[in-house]
């Protein structure tokens, strides 16, 4: 993809992370065409774009096909739940959005030579026995483990890109994206953060998982944003994998306290019990995004949880 693309399509658009890159897309001049079912994403998180004519939004389950769209120079692939609450109540949805819907993204990408960039996840890692954790891990996944229709989806989805650009020559570029927060959450959407955010907010107790040692490395929205960007601009990402995420580790305890901090009111913390296979521990190793792509998140913890805590409130006051 060079400096003259016009056209990008952002499938789960509608999404947290879409909607943030459709933001940037657009405000860096691309038309763009969004696809999403509004299974977890919010037409009120394109709202502000709904009068503008380089903008087009097909409500559009990718596991059923995808609507006509022409010219595409780029398509970021996002639809996808994410939420571990989900893996289990929507597995099946999960597993064929990964697989049959990736297939669709695919082939309208080669049928217009565009660029794909794939979201992938930290979760292809599974619970790591490397940390932190480089491209070159292959990872340590249950593939019959509660997690595994979203952390298997993903492989697969990872593995149909590489076949698609070893036998077609398709450029694909693929992202593994690590635990992202920040405004446009959904307070009931399961993740740590607006979960914590919310619950503080309400006075409730914030319900740390198990004892509260497991790490994880929070990466503010709009840091990952310009790095999924540059994924798509930079030529020598065609075929290759990067990490994209922030490497400050935190155990969920000691989140949930910062959190109760920034929110300035003191609920309980009270411990509950943990996720089956939940990863112990979470942080890239981004030495590959750094050089080659010359992108680091700049977005400090502090500050992206107090703009997150911002907007959950204004929402929930709502
Ligand atoms: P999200 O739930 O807010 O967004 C997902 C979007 O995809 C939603 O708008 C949803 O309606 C749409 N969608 C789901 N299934 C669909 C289908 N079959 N057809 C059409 N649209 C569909 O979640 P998010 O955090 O914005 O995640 C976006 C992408 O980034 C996902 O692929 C996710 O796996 C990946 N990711 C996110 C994180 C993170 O921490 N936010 C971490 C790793 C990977
Ligand atoms: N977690 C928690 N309390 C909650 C929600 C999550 O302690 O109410 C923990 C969860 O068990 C995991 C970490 O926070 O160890 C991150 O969870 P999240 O759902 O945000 O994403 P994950 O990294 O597991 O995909």
């Amino acid at each position: 993809m060079g400096d003259d693309v016009t056209h990008a399509v952002v499938t789960g658009g509608a999404g947290f992370v879409g909607s943030h890159l459709v933001d940037e897309l657009l405000g860096s001049g691309f038309r763009v065409t969004v696809v999403d079912d509004f299974s977890t994403g919010v037409r009120r998180n394109l709202d502000h774009h709904r009068a503008d004519d380089r903008f087009e939004l097909h409500s559009v389950d990718l596991k059923q096909g995808l609507p006509a769209i022409e010219d595409a120079d780029v398509v970021f692939h996002l639809a996808s739940r994410a939420s571990p609450g989900d893996f289990r109540s929507h597995g099946v949805d999960i597993a064929l959005t990964n697989s049959v819907g990736t297939n669709r993204v695919l082939d309208l990408a080669l049928e217009q030579d565009a660029t794909v960039v794939l979201a992938s996840t930290s979760e292809v890692y599974g619970d790591p026995e490397v940390h932190p954790q480089p491209e070159s891990y292959v990872g340590h996944v249950s593939v019959r483990g509660a997690r595994s229709p979203y952390d298997i989806g993903k492989r697969f989805g990872e593995t149909l890109g590489m076949a698609y650009a070893r036998q077609f020559d398709l450029d694909v570029r693929t992202v593994r994206i690590f635990n992202t927060y920040g405004p446009r959450m959904r307070p009931d959407d399961g993740r740590v953060v607006p979960t914590f955010v919310s619950q503080a907010l309400s006075g409730d107790p914030l319900t740390v998982h198990g004892d509260g040692t497991q790490t994880r490395s929070f990466c503010y929205v709009s840091d990952l944003v310009t790095g999924l960007v540059e994924v798509a601009r930079e030529p020598s990402m065609d075929g290759d994998v990067v990490n994209l995420g922030n490497d400050e580790e935190i155990t969920i305890l000691a989140l949930a306290r910062r959190i109760r901090e920034l929110v300035d009111r003191s609920p309980e913390i009270v411990h509950v019990d943990g996720r089956p296979d939940d990863p112990t521990k979470r942080r890239p190793d981004l030495t590959r995004a750094r050089e080659r792509l010359d992108w680091q998140p700049t977005t400090p913890l502090d500050e992206g949880l107090r703009r997150t805590i911002e907007d959950l409130r204004g929402r929930l006051e709502t």
